[in-house]
Order: structure tokens, then C-alpha cells, then sequence
């Protein structure tokens, strides 16, 4: 935290703070215990980051207060001097930073983003064509388990067996027999890049829509380090706003300006009512960073340290799923590579303060919540500094751990390594406290 006296004055955030340890130790305990953890482990759970202080300072703040149903110049309520500012900062820099002609940031997370596109543009009962959850898609690309699944006829491509990459030629043929009316592409355990012109000439094959849902990589695409859907020709784009993008909690739909008025109308009155207006100064303040050259080196160095990361692995006996990256994550087989199912692996490195998470892999014989992987990332990694040499490090800790799980005086020692070698890495908004 980055509290300051002011004159004899504390500083509001600080006191916000002493208020909260007096009034309610319970939260202020398990708050105190989530900066720890956040502080002293490792984190490499590829859909996570640690957002920016200024995006901190927001969320906390009195624009959480503020009902602004309806969209800046057209609200439900009064007192929007401030508020239309916000939404207004935002939407323009969204526009800026992905090059697209709309944007709507209400969103209140990423599955809502994807809803309101689905129920905006299409009617129940049409056709999305979308990667299967187990190949790497998202629950809300039409998993049975979603409401969107049941609502929309969804056919689910997979990927291809041989090498684990998307298969263009089975998804024509989909297309073709199926007649989508949106072909969507875009993932959450895929480790492989997108070609956003093979999908966009699948769509205008059959005459359907084509998005992006880029919520693991919008802030990839953000800082130019991976393509941008929109110079592809896409209609839609969705991505959170707190993954590799860094910022609050949230979504955005980005679009063309032919779906503007029915997407925010899917949005707002559609799916949602009030906006969360202390996130949307965050998105504002997120895509405000993202057009700095730091956030651009950001970018890139997240996809070099996946990449050394992976080699790395590779290079030590782990199995990678499609044999290695080009994104910022990746997928171990800890069952191939260290005979162990993806819950074990999870908890073992969860001893050693390495978060990671449990992955279903491809035509998985195994069940969810004991699948043969794990998935791991570098974002959160990169914003808080390391680098190439730091990979090299992770990567022996990483298949030292999965090759000795019963080693528990080994894994004392590496939780030791870790801790020490954490402290050389600030977390963005909380650094100064407790170093
Ligand atoms: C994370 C994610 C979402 C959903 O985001 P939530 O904010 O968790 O609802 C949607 N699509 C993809 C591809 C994701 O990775």
C-alpha cells in the first residue's frame, strides 16, 4: 500500500485501513493473509495478474457509490458530471487501443460480455460454432453445463489430435454442414496462436459473424504483442479486463459500429442494470497504461518468458500439450510427464507457494476435478518483473517438485527458495508495506 501522511493528517486510504482492522479484524485478518500469500508465492495461474495501484486506488473509492444506469448523456439517474467522464475516458480508449469503431464497458464480468453478445445478435435456438470446453474453450462457449449452452444450438469444434492445434479444415466442414449464424474462436487453455483469417474466411463461407472472445490475450493484443482480430475484418471482440489486460474485474464488448446500438442495448437494459462505475474508472485508468511503451514491453516480455518457461520444461523431460507455446500459457500433462494426475500436481506446487491450476486436457480419460494436467501462465509473473533467467529458475523448481511429490524435505526447502526469491519481486500495490 502506498499510504503517506499528509501534514499531521492520515492519509484517507490508511485510515480506510486502521478503520477496517478496529471495526472488523476478521476481514482485516484474512485481508492481511491474502497480501501475504500474494506477496510470498509464485503465481502462475494464467488467467490472473496483479492489477495497477492507480486501479486499486479506484476500486476503492467513492465511484463504487454511484448508480449510473443507461450510458453517459442518456442515465437513469442524476450526478453524472463524473461518471460520464469515466465512461466516456474509457470507451474512447478502448476504441484507441484494440483500433475498433464501438465500445461498451459495462460488462460486470466476462461471462456477461459473451451473454450480452449471444443474446444481442442472435435468437435462442441459432448456431454458434465454438471450440469445446475440454480443447480449450470456455465454459460460455456453449459447455452443456452453461444456461448459453441450452439456450443456443452450439457445435463444438476440437482441436486437431495429432498435433494439438486447431483444425481449420474440420471447422469449414462444420461450418458448412451446421450453417452457424457466429463463428466464434478464442480460448482459456490453448496454447497455440489463432488464425484469424482462416476463421474469418470460414464465416463468409456460410454467412456468419465472426468474434473474438480475447479475454486470456486482450492485453497482449492490447500492448501489440499478438494480432488484432479487428485488422482481420472480425464484427466482435470481447475480453475481461483483468487478465493479461491488468485491470478491475470486468468485460467489454468491442465491435463494429453496425452492432453498436444492439449490443449496448443487449447490455443495458438487456442482461444488466447498474454499472459498476468504480471498475469502468478502472478500465479507464488500465487502457490509459496500456498505451504506454512499459505496457508494450510488458506485452512482449510476457511471451518470451512463456516461451523460455516452455522450453525450459520441455527441455526437462514435461510434456506439453501441442508441444509447446506461442501465447503466454501452456499445459503440462503432469499424467505423461511425472505420473501424477493435475489435483495432485496443483497441490504439491501449492506446498512450495506455486499457484497453478488443475487442467482438463484434450479428450481427458480423467474426470474435471482430477485431470491429467495443469495450466500455468507467465503474466502475473511478468508485472512483477521476472525475466527470462527468472523462467530457467521456475522451471527446475517446477519438475523438481513434480518429480519428487513425497519429497517433503525437498519441498520445505524450495518453499524456502521460493519465499526468498519472491521478496526480490514488489506486488504492484503493496509495495513499501513490510518491503
Ligand atoms: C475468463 C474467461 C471468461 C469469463 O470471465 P469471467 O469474468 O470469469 O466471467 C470468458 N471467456 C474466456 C475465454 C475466458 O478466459
Amino acid at each position: 500500500m502506498t499510504a503517506t501522511q499528509t501534514g499531521n493528517e492520515i492519509h484517507p486510504v490508511l485510515k480506510n485501513r486502521l478503520d477496517l482492522q478496529q471495526s472488523d479484524p476478521q476481514v482485516y485478518a484474512a485481508l492481511l493473509g491474502e497480501e501475504q500469500r500474494q506477496r510470498d508465492g509464485i503465481e502462475l495461474i494464467p488467467s490472473e495478474n496483479y492489477t495497477f495501484p492507480e486501479v486499486l486506488a479506484v476500486l476503492g473509492s467513492v465511484f463504487t457509490n454511484k448508480y449510473s444506469e443507461g450510458y453517459p448523456g442518456r442515465r437513469y439517474y442524476g450526478g453524472q458530471t463524473y461518471t460520464d467522464e469515466i465512461e466516456n475516458l474509457a470507451r474512447d480508449r478502448a476504441k484507441a487501443v484494440f483500433r475498433c469503431e464501438h465500445a461498451n464497458v459495462q460488462p460486470l464480468s466476462g461471462s456477461a460480455m459473451n451473454q450480452a453478445v449471444y443474446l444481442g445478435l442472435l435468437e435462442p435456438g441459432d448456431t454458434i460454432l465454438a471450440m469445446d470446453l475440454s480443447h480449450g474453450g470456455h465454459l460460455t462457449h456453449g459447455a452443456p453445463v452453461s444456461h448459453m449452452g441450452k439456450l443456443f444450438n452450439f457445435v463444438r469444434y476440437i482441436t486437431n489430435p495429432v498435433d494439438g492445434s486447431i483444425d481449420y479444415d474440420q471447422i469449414r466442414a462444420d461450418a458448412k454442414l451446421h450453417k452457424p449464424k457466429l463463428v466464434l474462436c478464442g480460448y482459456t487453455s490453448y496454447p497455440r496462436d489463432i488464425d484469424y483469417q482462416a476463421f474469418k474466411s470460414i464465416a463468409d463461407e456460410v454467412g456468419a459473424l465472426t468474434m473474438t472472445d480475447a479475454s486470456h490475450f486482450g492485453g497482449l493484443v492490447a500492448g501489440d504483442a499478438m494480432e488484432n482480430p479487428f485488422d482481420h475484418g472480425f464484427d466482435i471482440v470481447t475480453t475481461t479486463t483483468h487478465k493479461s489486460l491488468r485491470g478491475p474485474r470486468g468485460g467489454m464488448v468491442l465491435s463494429r459500429k453496425k452492432f453498436a446500438k444492439k449490443l449496448d442495448k443487449s447490455v443495458f437494459p438487456g442482461l444488466q442494470g447498474g454499472p459498476h462505475m468504480n471498475a469502468i474508472a478502472g478500465i479507464a485508468v488500465t487502457l490509459g497504461k496500456a498505451q504506454t511503451d512499459e505496457f508494450k514491453q510488458y506485452a512482449e516480455q510476457v511471451l518470451k518468458n512463456s516461451k523460455t518457461l516452455a522450453g525450459a520444461l520441455m527441455d526437462q523431460g514435461a510434456e506439453l500439450i501441442a508441444g509447446g507455446t506461442d501465447n503466454h500459457m501452456m499445459v503440462i500433462d503432469t499424467v505423461k510427464s511425472f505420473g501424477l494426475d493435475g489435483k495432485v500436481a496443483e497441490e504439491v506446487l501449492d506446498q512450495v507457494q506455486i499457484t497453478t491450476n488443475k487442467q482438463i486436457i484434450p479428450d481427458d480419460p480423467n474426470p474435471p476435478l482430477k485431470p491429467s494436467g495443469i495450466r500455468i501462465g507467465t503474466p502475473a509473473a511478468t508485472t512483477r518483473g521476472m525475466q527470462e533467467g527468472d523462467m530457467q529458475l521456475l522451471a527446475s523448481w517446477l519438475v523438481t517438485c513434480l518429480k519428487n511429490p513425497g519429497d517433503e524435505a525437498m519441498l520445505a526447502e524450495v518453499a524456502e527458495q521460493v519465499q526468498q526469491f519472491c521478496q526480490k519481486f514488489p506486488v504492484p500495490g503493496l509495495e513499501g508495506e513490510n518491503g
